[in-house]
């Protein structure tokens, strides 16, 4: 009774969420209901609502980011991937199940107790049909429609059938003869209710007392059901079958939010003096039922929980608010309390109703998205720690790659240098040796030559012929002695060279590459040798043999003598040249000596030599015969005729001598004679050539071996180049799989904060 005062002062005063004022006798209820207690509710759904469009987004970027890195690196396994997936349909689920969460409250009772009628209070309007007897025949959905027109819709239809007032609605549902167990959506425009527009859904019932079937309505319409309502009849008092159903529920649900209704209290103004006793005995039985009997709360709360109303007055106060036409505009004594007990009522039931809808519906949806969160957290967790382990092992990798390469170009510069060294020095080593080798050869060239014994014939054809022959044989004897002298020497330097560049370089690749170059650094199966180019045929082409006979102590033969001396020291000028044949020369600055068979004939000096000359040459050419004579005569004055005679008779013989030995064999040796001559000079001229020309030989087979070696070490390098090149992207990839899933992981730690954060604010104090 005190709770029931209190309450009534304290709506009197105006407190509370509904601003109810007293004008002119008449309530008026604002319909604004941003103060309402259900706000609560429709701000949480809100919120969880907007976090799980975030878990969502947040879901489906880690998707993504788990397919991105799921590639041949494995940083996160196809398992892994489905896992994340399997996230997104759990999140979907939840989200439409968040969409249809709403505050349900089902109304239980008697049959005309007033059920309808309460509701159609609620709702401040007549919504549902009313009446005397057994008007409600089947389960009663009322439910905000987003449009503007309402309509009804029977349970497994999605037909819409129209509803423009309440007798059409009556009419709508006998016409459609349903069981009681059905259910009629009823959907009523939000914006022309309060209730509707904040997610509340009232759900009518057939009454308690005409059907056996109790347990399936609780199984079908009550389980999610966030408030009962009982409305009793507070002309008589609580029945058997009104504490049967409740006890039923309270087997089925744990702790159900239960508020009392005692309806039609206006009959109590009929008898104020039994007023206080029967509203006390109903209080009391009430109160025993709910914490005793029920068990679902303490008496004080129960207390709270009981309420004693007139729905029809309430409705009929509302109705005149809104200035809607109304049949029974007579309102009893006390009216006015009761209409407040009635809002305060309503105040309560939306305190509760909110908590307990987001508790428990909002409840298990944070715990959800916190375990979502959480759980794709740790297998982010995972990648991070895959991708920044990988990381480490591939900027180690990287290092060394880096030491490998520039230790590599390091002794590459270190070895090209001493290689290149080395290469001039042998270059030079080997023109040396075969310049002094090709020297000593050309001095032993006349032995060389006559080692050819083919036989000689000095007709033209056949000179031609013997002496291409004989270039051969000289170039193919030089060849093969040069090859003999210097082809060891040359073949073991070039040896131990290519051994030693072949090692260097070996030691230079990398360990990985050694085996497979191993084979291509053999030196070469052939050993190297220089090639000796001579080229006699055209070197000697030139050469013209002189095989004329020529009497040795001729005039013409002695003065060609002198004339070939004279060429380099005599007065003899634009003589042809001649070998001197059995002449020693020995320079002196203004001397000659002759050297002839028989002794020397003696000193002449400059002067008479010329005078001498001067007279052989006149006598020799345009005065050959007169020049002879005085000559003749002359040497018979100075000598005496016998000396000349013997001297003429020695001479004659000396001839006879030398022309009959002028025989084949003598003119082949003068022809060998000729041409070791002829091809000395030439021989001499290509020294230089040849040797540089093997040296060059020596240098591009070494530059050629080291350029192979050279490529297999860039070979090495390149592949290396590229491997740094695919490890510096693996870590790039890393770095932003690592980055990319820190960003997720920390937007999942803000997910679980803001459903923290949510808990706190909607959640904390419902428990
Ligand atoms: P239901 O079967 O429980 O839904 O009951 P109804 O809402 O249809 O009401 C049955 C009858 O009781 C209707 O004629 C209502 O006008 C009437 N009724 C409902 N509430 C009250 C009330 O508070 N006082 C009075 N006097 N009659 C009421």
């Amino acid at each position: 009774m005190a709770a029931y005062v209190n309450r009534t002062i304290s709506m009197m005063a105006g407190d509370g969420p509904h601003n109810v004022g007293l004008n002119n006798g008449n309530v008026r209820v604002n319909m604004s209901n941003v103060d309402s207690p259900l706000q609560i509710f429709v701000r949480a759904k809100k919120k969880i609502n907007d976090i799980f469009v975030e878990i969502d987004d947040y879901v489906k970027d880690a998707v993504t980011f788990m397919h991105a890195v799921s590639g041949d690196n494995s940083i996160a396994t196809p398992q892994d991937v489905t896992n994340v997936e399997a996230y997104v349909s759990k999140v979907q689920a939840i989200r439409e199940v968040l969409k249809r969460d709403h505050m349900k409250v089902a109304f239980f009772g008697r049959t005309s107790n007033g059920k309808s009628t309460v509701i159609n209070a609620m709702l401040h309007d007549k919504i549902l049909p009313s009446g005397i007897g057994h008007t409600t025949n089947c389960f009663l959905q009322v439910e905000g429609s987003d449009t503007d027109e309402a309509f009804l819709r029977t349970e497994g239809s999605d037909e819409k059938q129209p509803v423009q007032s309440v007798s059409q609605l009556g009419h709508a549902l006998c016409a459609s003869r349903l069981q009681e167990c059905s259910l009629v959506h009823v959907y009523w425009p939000r914006e022309l209710c309060a209730l509707l527009r904040d997610d509340v859904v009232l759900v009518d019932s057939p009454g308690v007392d005409v059907t056996p079937n109790l347990d399936e309505w609780i199984d079908q319409y009550c389980l999610d059901a966030d408030v009962f309502v009982l409305v009793a009849n507070a002309e008589s008092t609580l029945m058997v079958t009104e504490k049967n159903f409740f006890h039923k529920v309270s087997t089925k649900i744990s702790q159900p939010n239960i508020f009392i209704l005692n309806n039609r209290w206006d009959a109590s103004a009929s008898e104020p003096e039994y007023l206080d006793q029967v509203r006390t005995q109903h209080a009391n039985r009430c109160v025993d039922f709910l914490s005793r009997e029920l068990r679902v709360c303490s008496p004080k709360e129960a207390e709270e929980r009981i309420f004693f109303i007139s729905a029809k007055e309430a409705l009929l106060t509302r109705m005149r608010e809104r200035e809607k036409p109304v049949t029974s505009p007579m309102l009893v004594e006390g009216h006015q309390v009761r209409y407040f007990e009635f809002v305060d009522f309503e105040r309560k039931f939306e305190e509760c109703i909110s908590q307990s809808a987001v508790r428990t519906k909002f409840a298990q949806h944070s715990r959800r998205g916190k375990n979502i969160a959480s759980d794709v957290m740790a297998k982010l967790d995972q990648v991070y720690n895959s991708a920044t382990e990988q990381k480490s092992a591939k900027v180690e990798k990287q290092r060394i790659l880096h030491e490998q390469l520039s230790s590599i170009e390091e002794q590459l510069t270190t070895v090209t240098r001493q290689m290149k060294d080395k290469i001039n020095r042998m270059v030079e080593s080997v023109e040396h040796k075969v310049s002094l080798t090709l020297s000593q050869e050309i001095r032993r060239l006349s032995a060389l030559v006559d080692e050819y014994d083919t036989p000689f014939r000095a007709d033209r054809a056949a000179l031609e012929q013997y002496k291409r022959a004989l270039h051969r044989h000289v170039e193919a004897g030089l060849g093969s002695r040069l090859k003999k002298r210097l082809s060891h020497d040359i073949g073991h330097e070039m040896d131990e060279a290519q051994k030693e560049m072949a090692e260097r370089m070996y030691n230079i690749l990398p360990m990985h590459k050694r085996a497979a170059a191993a084979t291509v650094m053999q030196p070469h199966q052939q050993p190297f040798e220089v090639l000796y180019r001579l080229n006699c045929d055209n070197l000697c082409a030139d050469f013209t043999e002189d095989l004329s006979f020529r009497f040795s102590y001729g005039l013409t033969a002695i003065i060609q003598r002198f004339q070939g001396r004279g060429h380099t020291k005599t007065a003899l000028k634009n003589a042809p040249q001649y070998t001197p044949i059995l002449a020693t020369i020995t320079p002196a600055p203004n001397s000659v000596e002759l050297a002839r068979p028989g002794g020397v004939i003696g000193p002449f000096s400059a002067e008479e030599w010329s005078l001498v000359s001067k007279f052989a040459l006149g006598a020799l050419t345009s005065q050959g015969t007169m020049g002879g004579l005085l000559l003749s005569g002359l040497l018979l004055k100075t000598v005496g005729w016998r000396i000349v005679a013997v001297t003429g008779a020695v001479y004659g013989a000396l001839y006879l001598y030398e022309r009959l030995t002028w025989t084949a064999k003598a003119q082949e040796r003068l022809f060998k004679k000729q041409y070791v001559t002829h091809a000395s000079n030439k021989l001499r001229l290509i020294v230089d050539l040849t040797s540089a020309n093997c040296s060059h030989q020596v240098q591009q087979e070494l530059s050629t071996m080291f350029a192979r070696l050279c490529r297999l070490i860039d070979e090495a390098t390149t592949e290396m180049d590229e491997e740094l090149c695919e490890v510096r992207e693996a870590i790039k990839m890393l770095e932003d799989a690592s980055t990319s899933a820190k960003k997720l992981r920390n937007k999942a730690n803000y997910l679980g904060h803001e459903l923290e954060l949510f808990d706190d604010a909607f959640l904390a104090h419902t428990n």
